[in-house]
């Protein structure tokens, strides 16, 4: 059980961003995400792609914005336990349940089990929580062998260290997958990497195709086209994969693991269920606090809708600023409320762990 001042559902730009201008502002957040990294929708679904309508950054990457986001909320964001304090960025942990206590406080709780009580709840779910789209194969359900991340360490090995690894998808997301798995040195690569995609084409980055049919043509990696439609099981373990090839015919892939990259998709899911005024499966807030129907639930970011509103980052960073202000201001009503500059407080530099701030 986790006592803190706010909790943050979402750790895409906007999340990120309200963790920041939370720690501003002297209040703690834990931050929850099912992804197991921080960037929401700038690093699941465009991380090469370029933004251009950052104010003050004519060109950057979702990759590169989301590394920066995190970056500027390092003073307040502990990814690895820190003394006593432990961590307060949660990955790979969906939130299953919001409930209003008694004492007016707020419990969560996550499918993974963990608790967390707050005075303050931001939503910044986007347009829900990133959940790999599987493959329609009920026998796989609950398999050791098969993944969805690149990072599934397991007793400080990669699961496929040294087997043959058979990867499923031919859009950026299996592609750069692909790369990165043959770029793998030493113990931690696999023994064999096949690619399966229903057409020999693929739906990807020219320049990402162009690379991996490269490896292909030099014999690096196997490409095999065809439907997965089933698997073979022995003792529960994961022998073959059962593809439908472009020749009619059922054909037989023997594999060690099986690494399921055909992108994320997002999804609403209990959300929908806390009590939250929504409209159009977005949550209702005030446009001058960003409070839900809710009291003390803020929602910021592509998941709130209010008059005017537009799905922009740069409008969710606002929306996060403003929402804080009035969370600190209703958490703790007797501290001076005056705005306090980044450039000139001292206060906000102790905070920021800021040493020799520039006069
Ligand atoms: C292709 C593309 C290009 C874009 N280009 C631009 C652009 O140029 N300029 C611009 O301003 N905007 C752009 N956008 C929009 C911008 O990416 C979004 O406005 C922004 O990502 C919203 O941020 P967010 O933090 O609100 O939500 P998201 O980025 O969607 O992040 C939400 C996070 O919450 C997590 N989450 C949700 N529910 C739960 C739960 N129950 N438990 C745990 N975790 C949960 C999700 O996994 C996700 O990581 C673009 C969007 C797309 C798709």
């Amino acid at each position: 059980m986790i006592d803190t001042d706010s909790v943050v559902i979402g750790a895409g730009p906007v999340g990120l961003f309200q963790v920041f201008q939370l720690g501003l502002l002297g209040l703690e957040a834990h931050v929850i995400d099912v992804l197991p990294q921080a960037g929401g929708q700038c690093v699941a679904l465009y991380p090469d792609k370029p933004i251009y309508d950052i104010p003050g950054v004519p060109m950057c990457t979702g990759r590169g914005l989301s590394a920066q986001l995190r970056e500027q909320a390092r003073p307040f964001l502990r990814s690895a336990p820190d003394g006593k304090k432990g961590v307060n960025l949660h990955l790979k942990q969906l939130v299953s349940s919001l409930e209003h206590l008694p004492d007016g406080r707020y419990q969560i709780e996550t499918h993974q089990g963990l608790i967390l009580r707050c005075r303050a709840v931001f939503v910044a779910a986007g347009a829900g929580a990133f959940v790999p789209k599987t493959l329609p194969l009920p026998k796989l359900e609950g398999s050791q062998q098969l993944h969805y991340h690149l990072d599934e360490v397991h007793e400080g090995r990669l699961p496929w260290s040294g087997q043959h690894l058979v990867v499923v998808g031919g859009g950026d997301e299996a592609l750069s997958a692909i790369l990165s798995l043959s770029s793998t040195e030493g113990s931690d690569a696999p023994s064999r990497l096949t690619l399966v995609h229903r057409r020999a084409q693929f739906q990807a980055d020219s320049a990402l195709a162009c690379d991996v049919q490269a490896l292909i043509d030099q014999g690096r990696i196997d490409l095999v086209v065809g439907m997965p439609t089933d698997v073979e099981l022995l003792d529960g373990r994961l022998l073959t994969l059962l593809l439908l090839g472009p020749d009619g015919q059922t054909h037989r892939l023997a594999l060690d693991h099986l690494l399921v990259r055909q992108g994320m998709s997002p999804k609403l899911g209990a959300l929908t269920q806390w009590g939250l005024a929504l409209e159009r499966k977005q949550i209702s807030v005030s446009p001058a606090t960003f409070e839900s129907s809710l009291p003390g639930v803020y929602a910021v970011g592509d998941i709130n809708t209010y008059p005017g509103k537009k799905r922009l980052l740069l409008c969710g960073f606002h929306e996060a600023t403003l929402a804080a202000h009035h969370a600190a201001a209703q958490l703790n009503p007797e501290a001076p409320q005056h705005l306090l500059y980044t450039t000139t407080s001292p206060l906000l530099h102790e905070r920021l762990g800021v040493l020799n701030p520039q006069k």
